[in-house]
C-alpha cells in the first residue's frame, strides 16, 4: 500500500488514503475536485521532491520552496514517473522521433547496419548536432537571406524617412544612421536614386569602418562623441539571426530577410555525406517522412542477420507497435512535436516508456484516453495492463467511465470543486462503490440519450474542393443553426478540417475571435453561403496567458468594474486615486517585491517555470498603501482571494459584475478565485473561461450570424461537468448560433443535431466523410462512431 498521511496541497483537505500498489487505480472527481493535486501535486510531487533531494542535496533548501508537496508524509511510495497532458512539447527541434526516443534507435540502424561505405558515425545522422546538420543551413532546411528588397521594401523613400526598414531601432538603429551620415552618404533622396555602388555598400558590404560620430541630439541633452563601428544591412541581420536568444527579435530579424529551401540539402536538414546512406531501400529522411505504420511494417521486413539489426530492430519495434496500437500510426518521425495535440504527446510518451524497461515504478498519468475515438481507447488499457505485468503500479486520474470501469481501484475525490472538493469520497475496490455521487452515477448509467428533436438547419455552408493535408478534394456542406459534432477515429482528418480549413476559411471572411494560430497549408476550390456568416469564435484549450499575472477577473475583463468600484470610494476619491492605482500591473499600486504577481519564479535549472509566493505581499499583489482602501469592507486583494461562488453573492448588486460572475458559475467554474493566475488554470479550465467571456460578449449584444469552432472542448472534464458545458452550448443553438464541435465524447455526439463522421482510417487512409447523418440513424450504421453509439445507446 501507498499511504498518504495528511495531505493538504491545494484544496485537499489534511486527507488520509491508501492506494494499492501493482494495481490500476483510477483517481475521479469532477473538474477542480482535487484529484490532480492529490495524484500529481501530492504523489508525484513528493517522489519528484526525493529525487531532487537525492541527485542535488545541496540545494535543498531551494528544492523545498519550489517542490513542496504540501503532506504529512507518504509510505511505501515508489519512485514516480508522471506522464501529464501539456502542450509544449519540448524545444523547436523536438520532432515525433526525438519524444519517443525512437530516433536514437534509426539513427544507429543508419550507420551500423545502412549502406554506410563512408562510416559515418550515428550523430552525422541527426539534424541536430554539429557534425550532422547541414552546413549551410544549420539543419533547418530553409535559408534566410537577405536581398535589397527584403531589406528595403520602400525604396522611394530617403533613408531619412526610414527606407531602411530593417535597422534595429532604438540606439543601434541611429548610431547605424549617424555613419552613414559622418560618411557623407546622401539620406535625403529617394532609396532609389542612390547609386548602386552606394545602395550595395550600405546593404552588404564585409567592410568595418570605425567612425567618429558627432550626434545631434535636444538642446537639454549632452553631446557626447563616440566611435562607431558599422555594420552593413545585411551583416547586421545574419549576425542576429545567428547569436539573438530573443524570439521576438528573431522573428523580427526573419522578416527582412527573404526565406526559401536550402539548396544544399533540398531541405532536408542534412549533411550530403549522411544524405547518400541507405537502409530499408531509404534515406534515412525518407523514413522519417513515413507515417509510423508503414515504418513498423518496413522495419519487420528486414533481415536481423547481425547482432547490430537483432539488437536495435528489437529496441524499435516494440516501441513502434505500441506507437500504433496507441492510434499514433498516422504520425511521421520527422512530425515537429508542437504540431501535437496534447493527447498525442503524452501517448508518444506513453509508448516511449513501454521500453524503458523500468519496474517497481508508479505511473501517474492524466487522462491518458485524451483524443481517442472510443474504439481506440481500449489500446491505454492494454498499456496500463502492460505497465502492471512489468512489476510497476498504475495512478490513471481518468473521465471516461467506460475506461474508469476497467479499474481494480478506485479513488473518488469531492463532493464539488475547490473549497467545496479536495475530501476522499471513496477509496476501495471499483465493484463496490454505490454510494450517491457524480462519479458513482457516471459509473452506473452509461446509457446515452440520443437526440430525438434535432434541430433543422436554417442555411447552408458549402465547401467545394477541399485541399488540406489527408484530406483531398473534399466537399463537405455544414448547417446553420445546428449544432454539428465532427467524430472520427484519430488521425481521420477532423482538425484539419475544421479547426485548420473551416476556421481558417471564415476568419478570411468574417470578423474572428481566436486564440489559435493562423495555419496555412489549405485550399478550397469555392464555396457557398459564407456570407450569412458574420462571426467565427474559435475556443481552445491554450492557457489564458503564462505567467501568474494574467487571472481569471483581468481576463474575462470583470476586474475594470471592480476597480471602478475601489476607484469611487470616498478613500481614493481623497488620495486622487483613479482605476489605474488598483490594478497590479501598475507601478503605484503593486507590491515592489513581485512586481504585482503575488509570486516570485523560482530559478532552478531541472524545474523551469516555478514560482513560490512573494515573500513580502504573501501573494496579495498590492502594497500595503493600497490595501488601506476597502470597499464594503474588502480590499482589493481580498476580492482577487474570492471564488467567483462567493464575489456572486458580495457584487450581488452590482450588474455587469454579477452578470459575468453568473455566467461563469454557468459553465461550472464557480469554485475558481477570481485572482487565480493562468499557470494554476488547467486547459480545460481556460477553455471554459474564455467560453465564458465569450457568451457574456454575445448576450451584450448582437453581431449577427456567429459560428463557433471547438475541439475537443470535454478533454479533462468529469462526465458532471460535460453535461454543464454541453448545456451551453446548445443555448447557443438554440439562439440560432451555428455550433461545431471536433468530439469523441459520446454524450455530445449523441446530442448533437448532426454528426459528420470522417475516416475511415487515419493519415492517408482518412480525409473523407464516411456518415453524415442524426446521432439515431448514425447508430444504426456500421462505423466506428456508429457502433460505439450503439453499444451504449
Ligand atoms: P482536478 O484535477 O480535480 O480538476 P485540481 O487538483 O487541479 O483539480 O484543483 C483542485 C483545486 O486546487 C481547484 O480549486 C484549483 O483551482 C486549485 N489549484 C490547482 N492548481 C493550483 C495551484 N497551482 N495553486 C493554487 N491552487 C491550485
Ligand atoms: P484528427 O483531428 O481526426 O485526429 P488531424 O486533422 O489531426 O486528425 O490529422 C489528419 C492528418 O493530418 C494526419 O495524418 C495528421 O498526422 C496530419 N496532420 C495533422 N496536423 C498536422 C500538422 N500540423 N502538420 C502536419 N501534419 C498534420
Ligand atoms: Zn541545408
Ligand atoms: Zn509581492
Amino acid at each position: 500500500m501507498i499511504r498518504v498521511r495528511d495531505a493538504h496541497l491545494h484544496n485537499l483537505r489534511n486527507v488520509d488514503v491508501d492506494l494499492p500498489r501493482g494495481q490500476l487505480v483510477a483517481v475521479t472527481g469532477v473538474s477542480g475536485s482535487g484529484k490532480s493535486s492529490l495524484a500529481f501535486g501530492t504523489i508525484h510531487g513528493e517522489g519528484q521532491r526525493r529525487y531532487f533531494e537525492s541527485v542535488a542535496p545541496f540545494a535543498r533548501r531551494l528544492i523545498s520552496s519550489a517542490v513542496d508537496p504540501q503532506v504529512g508524509g507518504i509510505e511505501g511510495l515508489p519512485p514516480t514517473v508522471a506522464l501529464q497532458q501539456s502542450t509544449s512539447g519540448g524545444g523547436a527541434r523536438s520532432t515525433v522521433g526525438t519524444v519517443s526516443a525512437m530516433s536514437n534507435t534509426i539513427r544507429l540502424l543508419y550507420s551500423r547496419v545502412g549502406d554506410n561505405p563512408e562510416g559515418l558515425y550515428s550523430d552525422s545522422f541527426s539534424p541536430n548536432t554539429p557534425e550532422g546538420m547541414c552546413p549551410d543551413c544549420q539543419g533547418t532546411g530553409i535559408q534566410h537571406v537577405p536581398t535589397e528588397e527584403s531589406m528595403v521594401p520602400d525604396p522611394t523613400l530617403s533613408i531619412n524617412e526610414g527606407a531602411i526598414k530593417a535597422w534595429p531601432q532604438a540606439w543601434a538603429g541611429k548610431n547605424f544612421h549617424d555613419i552613414l551620415e559622418e560618411l557623407g552618404y546622401d539620406l535625403d533622396s529617394p532609396w532609389q536614386d542612390l547609386s548602386q555602388k552606394d545602395r550595395d555598400w550600405i546593404l552588404f558590404t564585409e567592410e568595418r569602418p570605425v567612425v567618429t560620430v558627432h550626434p545631434h541630439r535636444g538642446a537639454d541633452q549632452i553631446q557626447r562623441n563616440y566611435e562607431g563601428t558599422w555594420r552593413s544591412v545585411a551583416s547586421y541581420l545574419t549576425k542576429t539571426f545567428r547569436e539573438t536568444q530573443s524570439d521576438t527579435l528573431r522573428d523580427r530579424t526573419l522578416r527582412f530577410m527573404e526565406s526559401h529551401t536550402c539548396p544544399t540539402c533540398g531541405g532536408r536538414r542534412l549533411n550530403p555525406k549522411a544524405l547518400k546512406v541507405t537502409y530499408a531501400g531509404l534515406r534515412i529522411d525518407e523514413l522519417g517522412a513515413l507515417p509510423l505504420a508503414d515504418v513498423l511494417t518496413l522495419l519487420q521486413a528486414q533481415p536481423r542477420d547481425n547482432t547490430a539489426a537483432e539488437l536495435l530492430l528489437k529496441q524499435v519495434i516494440p516501441a513502434l507497435e505500441s506507437a500504433v496500437e496507441l492510434g499514433l500510426g498516422h504520425l511521421s518521425l520527422d512530425r515537429p512535436s508542437a504540431t501535437l495535440s496534447p493527447g498525442e504527446l503524452q501517448r508518444l510518451r506513453l509508448a516511449a516508456q513501454l521500453r524503458s524497461g523500468l519496474f517497481g515504478v508508479a505511473y501517474v498519468l492524466d487522462e491518458p484516453s485524451a483524443g481517442l475515438h472510443p474504439e481506440e481507447r481500449t489500446a491505454v488499457m492494454d498499456i496500463c495492463r502492460r505497465f502492471l505485468a512489468a512489476g510497476n503500479s498504475v495512478l490513471l486520474v481518468e473521465h471516461d467511465m467506460d475506461l474508469v470501469a476497467q479499474a481494480d481501484w478506485l479513488v473518488d475525490v469531492g463532493p464539488l470543486a475547490g473549497e467545496a472538493g479536495g475530501e476522499i469520497l471513496y477509496s476501495g475496490p471499483i465493484d463496490a462503490y454505490a454510494a450517491e455521487t457524480p462519479t458513482s452515477r457516471a459509473l452506473h448509467s452509461r446509457q446515452l440519450q440520443l437526440n430525438a428533436a434535432p434541430r433543422d438547419a436554417h442555411g447552408e455552408l458549402s465547401l467545394h474542393g477541399v485541399n488540406c493535408r489527408s484530406i483531398k478534394e473534399l466537399d463537405v456542406d455544414f448547417g446553420l443553426g445546428q449544432f454539428t459534432a465532427v467524430a472520427g477515429v484519430s488521425g481521420s482528418g477532423k482538425s484539419t478540417l475544421i479547426s485548420t480549413v473551416l476556421a481558417g476559411l471564415l476568419r478570411s471572411t468574417a470578423t474572428a475571435v481566436s486564440d489559435n494560430e493562423e495555419e496555412t497549408g489549405w485550399s478550397v476550390r469555392a464555396h457557398e453561403g459564407l456570407d450569412q456568416v458574420s462571426r467565427v469564435v474559435q475556443i481552445t484549450q491554450k492557457p489564458i496567458g503564462r505567467t501568474p499575472r494574467s487571472t481569471l477577473a483581468t481576463y474575462t475583463g470583470l476586474f475594470d468594474a471592480v476597480r471602478k468600484l475601489f476607484a469611487a470610494t470616498p478613500a481614493a476619491k481623497e488620495k486622487k486615486w483613479t482605476v489605474s492605482r488598483f490594478s497590479y500591473n501598475v507601478k503605484q499600486g503593486q507590491c515592489p517585491t513581485c512586481g504585482g504577481a503575488g509570486q516570485i519564479e523560482v530559478e532552478l535549472a531541472f524545474l523551469p517555470g516555478s514560482y513560490s509566493t512573494c515573500p513580502d505581499c504573501h501573494g496579495a499583489r498590492y502594497n500595503p498603501e493600497t490595501l488601506e482602501i476597502t470597499w464594503n469592507g474588502y480590499t482589493i486583494a481580498d476580492v482577487l482571494a474570492l471564488t467567483v461562488d462567493d464575489a456572486a453573492a458580495v457584487f450581488a448588486e452590482e450588474p455587469p459584475i454579477a452578470r459575468a460572475l453568473a455566467t461563469l458559475q454557468s459553465v461550472g467554474l464557480g469554485y475558481l478565485r477570481l485572482g487565480q493566475g493562468a499557470p494554476e488554470l488547467s486547459g480545460g479550465e481556460a477553455q471554459r473561461i474564455k467560453l465564458a467571456t465569450e457568451l457574456q460578449r454575445s448576450r451584450n449584444s448582437r453581431r449577427g450570424h456567429t459560428v463557433y469552432i471547438l475541439d475537443e472542448p470535454t478533454t479533462g472534464l468529469h462526465p458532471a461537468d460535460i453535461a454543464l458545458l454541453n448545456a451551453e452550448l446548445h443555448k447557443l443553438a438554440d439562439a440560432g448560433q451555428t455550433v461545431l464541435v471536433v468530439e469523441h465524447n459520446l454524450s455530445v455526439i449523441a446530442s448533437a443535431d448532426r454528426v459528420l463522421e470522417m475516416g475511415p482510417g487515419a493519415g492517408a487512409d482518412g480525409g473523407r466523410i464516411i456518415a453524415d447523418a442524426t446521432p439515431a440513424e448514425l447508430a444504426r450504421r456500421d462505423t466506428p462512431t456508429g457502433r460505439a453509439l450503439a453499444s451504449r445507446a
